[in-house]
């Protein structure tokens, strides 16, 4: 289980330090769960998560209706 030569950011839950990305990876539960660890540029997450987490619910809407208008 020693796999740690590469810079993998991957965090424990419960030592994530606040300035770290919290975006959770794996299955809640899980042994390997663990949270991002990158460092946080919006709000609890780092740039790419953030993106994620605070898609504007317009996008949202906009692309359910190109989905939409494709069928
Ligand atoms: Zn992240």
């Amino acid at each position: 289980m020693t796999s740690d030569s590469r810079t993998d950011t991957r965090t424990h839950v419960l030592t994530v330090s606040r300035s770290a990305c919290r975006w959770p990876i794996g299955e809640p539960g899980h042994p390997d769960f663990a949270v991002c660890g990158g460092a946080r540029v919006r709000g609890a997450y780092c740039d790419c998560h953030g993106a994620i987490a605070y898609r504007r619910p317009r996008e949202t809407a906009n692309s359910l209706e190109r989905l939409a208008s494709l069928v």
